[in-house]
């Protein structure tokens, strides 16, 4: 059975008008494979409220109840787009995910889909064409709802191209497709045709929201060609693929930034083993993730300890830290929340060095202060104060040469190939 997915994110179902250009979408992938699912958000800004709603009630609303608020937006849309959809004749249905069988384990608000009930899914699909299925969201092994994330419909839907071998999986969204960098903050953004699973693994987690970075990790795992584009144009958009020759020729593939970020700093730690186990574990066991971490030079037996984290988590991991600073010895516990994270990423970069040291002369030159560095081997990440972030980015656009045609950045003097 050729099966299309087709995911529609918030902007896409946030009106009849839009609901009606994204059944367009539906109407013609249905010419190119017998069944759709069709997963869709909460319309733009009803998440968001529904937060507020829940920090109303309650100042620390309990996870579990909040997932099941949270997981209403999804199930309005999947209801009004089933009925657009059989007012044009298709014989479709909604599902909630619990209904779908999308079972996950019970980390309320970050859940990860464990199980998918392919024989459901497909026995239904004998019945309808299309399935209209609530995204960002599933059940645990005890029947209780959960969310995956935000952004995680992106998440729902390749989960399901991957249990029922879709021939494609479509995310429909509010640009053209994925490009070098965000292009409503920078206006010479250049739309990529391809772009391997890895660098958009990279481009995910270092803040490029238009894809969920989980979903990129199924898409990885199970091969699932995935097809970034728009619902409001016909423009061909991006396919995330299996790395391709072609694309080892590019230095640097995008600039992403992420403005979710805080920074800890542990002042006085004592410098001796487990000292870290000491410090990162509980915030592990509390599913905290930790990102970037940096130890100074110790003098006199102790040290500071840098570390950044989401900026939402920034209470929690605080009040974790005053646990432990009586047993560590730590004299000060200091925080930032202004400071955000921007990055290049590209698979080129393997085969390169000196692309570091360009993008700090590159920010340099704007008097852009670095506050922490990391890299990878496709990627350099750089904390920034916050109200650098969009010259941060257009800078390191224009100094990889992404505003220029492909492969103007190639040029660079201070790149050199490594082999
Ligand atoms: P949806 O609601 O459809 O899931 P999102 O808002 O989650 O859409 O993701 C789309 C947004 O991602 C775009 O509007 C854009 O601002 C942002 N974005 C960030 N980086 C990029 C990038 N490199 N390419 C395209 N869009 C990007
Ligand atoms: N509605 C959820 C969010 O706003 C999930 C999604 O849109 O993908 O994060
Ligand atoms: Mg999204």
């Amino acid at each position: 059975m050729r099966i299309l997915v087709q995911k529609f994110g918030g902007t896409s179902v946030a009106s009849l008008e839009r609901m009606q250009l994204a059944r367009q979408k539906v109407l013609a992938g249905l010419q190119r494979a017998e069944k759709a699912l069709v997963v869709v958000s909460a319309r733009s800004g009803e998440t968001n409220k529904l937060l507020d709603l829940a920090r109303k009630w309650s100042p620390e609303p309990d996870p579990a109840e909040q997932d099941l608020l949270l997981s209403t937006g999804e199930q309005i849309s999947a209801a009004l787009f089933a009925m657009l959809l059989k007012d044009a004749g298709i014989r479709a249905r909604s599902c909630t995910g619990r209904q779908i069988g999308i079972r996950t384990d019970n980390v309320f608000g970050k859940a990860r889909i464990r199980a998918i009930d392919k024989d459901f899914i497909l026995k239904t699909l004998e019945d309808f064409e299309v399935l209209v299925v609530a995204g960002f969201q599933g059940v645990t092994a005890d029947g209780r709802i959960t969310t995956l994330g935000r952004g995680g419909s992106d998440t729902s839907a390749v989960a399901l191209a991957a249990a029922v071998q879709a021939q494609l999986c479509e995310i429909f969204t509010d640009v053209e497709g994925v490009f070098t960098t965000d292009p409503n903050i920078c206006p010479q953004a250049r739309k990529l045709d391809r772009v391997s699973y890895d660098e958009m693994l990279e481009m995910a987690s270092m803040g490029a929201k238009v894809l969920e970075i989980r979903s990129v990790e199924f898409a990885k795992k199970f091969t699932v060609p995935v097809l970034v584009r728009s619902t409001f144009s016909d423009a061909p958009g991006t396919f995330v693929t299996q790395e391709e020759p072609c694309m080892e020729h590019v230095l640097v593939s995008g600039i992403a930034y992420d403005r979710d970020q805080a920074r800890i700093t542990l002042r006085a730690v004592p410098d001796r083993p487990g000292v870290a186990a000491a410090i990162f574990t509980p915030l592990a066991q509390a599913n905290l993730s930790v990102d970037m971490i940096v130890q100074n030079p110790s003098h006199d037996g102790v040290t500071d300890m840098n570390f950044t984290i989401s900026r939402k988590d920034l209470s929690n991991a605080l009040r974790i830290m005053k646990d432990i600073q009586d047993s560590l010895g730590v004299t000060e516990i200091l925080f930032d929340d202004n400071v955000a994270k921007v990055s290049a990423i590209g698979v080129g970069m393997r085969n390169h060095s000196g692309v570091a040291a360009a993008a700090f002369s590159a920010l340099r030159r704007e008097n852009i202060n670095i506050l922490m560095i990391s890299t990878s081997e496709i990627k350099i990440s750089c904390i920034i104060e916050e109200k650098y972030t969009e010259l941060a980015v257009r800078t390191l656009h224009d100094a990889f040469g992404l505003s220029g045609p492909p492969g103007a950045g190639e040029d660079m003097e201070t790149v050199r190939p490594s082999r």
